[in-house]
């Protein structure tokens, strides 16, 4: 048996490519996930950092997300039987839709579903960037380094930027419809303070504003330390600021927060910043994942459903249903 080969392989173990998988790994079907970063998270990371001593947990990407599909919402209530998810009334704004978010981080369900997938006896690996992928004879052959993997079927499940340049050589009609959509950026600060902010609500949004969204993160469950605070520029002023190095945009940012909510300046104990370039694409109409069969061939993500957590897991499931003959691509 060739160790280097499966049957599937999945680029990308954010919430589309595990959603997938974990089907895939249930089905009994061969499937190994790449993903470049360090650990579980994508988009729905979580950054630990030592505050005075403690470990914090500060959730630098999505905030929170709602469950409306109803297969979404059963995964969801899984989540919370796990204890990898709980709710966040802070972020509610209507009594039925509530705001999730992970726990310990936002990457709970996320290492929950990479775990699933390690138990079903199929790898994860992370720390491996999928550099090339190309179609040799009767299978898809992905570089990463000076390791080569092989597969009948590749699936793509990372932003659409990324995916367009991937597939620009060996899959131009993919790379062509990734090609459609743009995202916008996001500058996240994650900072900590001594002592309590005097701002009584938890969370804050307004597009209109150079941050868009400021949430108390220390009020989401089992973040561990004092006060903390993510905040997050709106596009445009993550534009404005796109190529300014990270340790001057906490302090920009921060006096952009403190302005907003009139409130005294204070110095922070923690502060660090994280540039997402492609933070939230404007979604394209269509089916939520793409597949074809021939050529063992597909793709999936939050920028072919809807620009969220849940979009991006209906897009993997929709996906693994597919490839498993459940549903017509
Ligand atoms: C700042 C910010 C705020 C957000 N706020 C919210 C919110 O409040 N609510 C909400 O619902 N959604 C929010 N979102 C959007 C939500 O996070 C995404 O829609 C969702 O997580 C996308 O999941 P995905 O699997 O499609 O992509 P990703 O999470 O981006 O996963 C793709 C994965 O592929 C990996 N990868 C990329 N290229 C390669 C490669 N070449 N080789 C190997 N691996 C690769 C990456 O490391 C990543 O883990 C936010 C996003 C950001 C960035």
């Amino acid at each position: 048996m060739d160790a280097t080969h499966s049957d599937i392989a999945i680029v990308g173990a954010g919430m589309a490519g595990l959603a997938c998988a974990t089907q895939l790994a249930a089905a009994g079907r061969d499937v190994r996930v790449f993903d470049k970063g360090r650990g579980p998270g994508g988009r729905m990371a979580a950054r630990r950092a030592d505050v005075a001593g403690e470990t914090v947990r500060f959730d630098h990407g999505a905030q929170y997300f709602t469950a409306r599909e109803p297969a979404f919402r059963e995964a969801v209530a899984a989540w919370e039987a796990q204890g990898v998810v709980a709710r966040w009334p802070a972020a509610q704004t209507s009594s039925s839709d509530a705001a999730w978010v992970g726990v310990p981080g936002m990457n709970g369900p996320i290492k929950a579903m990479a775990d699933t997938v390690a138990q079903a006896g199929r790898e994860v690996l992370w720390n491996t960037r999928i550099e090339a992928v190309r179609r040799e004879k009767d299978r898809w052959r992905l570089g990463s380094g000076k390791a080569v993997y092989t597969a009948d079927t590749v699936l793509i499940a990372i932003p659409a930027e990324q995916t367009r340049d991937l597939l620009a050589a060996c899959a131009p009609a993919y790379a062509a419809i990734a090609a459609e959509v743009t995202s916008e950026p996001c500058w996240a600060v994650m900072v900590a303070f001594a002592n309590a902010l005097p701002i009584s609500r938890d969370a804050s949004r307004d597009s209109a504003a150079p941050i868009s969204w400021a949430a108390r993160n220390s009020s989401k469950p089992e973040r561990g330390g004092g006060e903390t605070w993510v905040l997050h520029a709106s596009p445009q002023r993550s534009r404005e600021l796109i190529d300014t190095p990270r340790e001057e945009v906490g302090p920009i940012l921060l006096a952009d927060f403190f302005d907003q909510m009139q409130t005294k300046p204070v110095i922070p104990i923690h502060i660090a910043a994280h540039r997402w370039l492609y933070a939230r694409p404007a979604s394209i109409k269509g089916d939520p994942a793409r597949y074809d069969r021939q050529a063992g061939l597909g793709i999936a993500g939050d920028y072919l459903h809807s620009p969220r957590v849940e979009g991006a897991w209906v897009s993997g499931a929709a996906l693994a249903t597919i490839v498993l003959g459940k549903a017509q691509s």
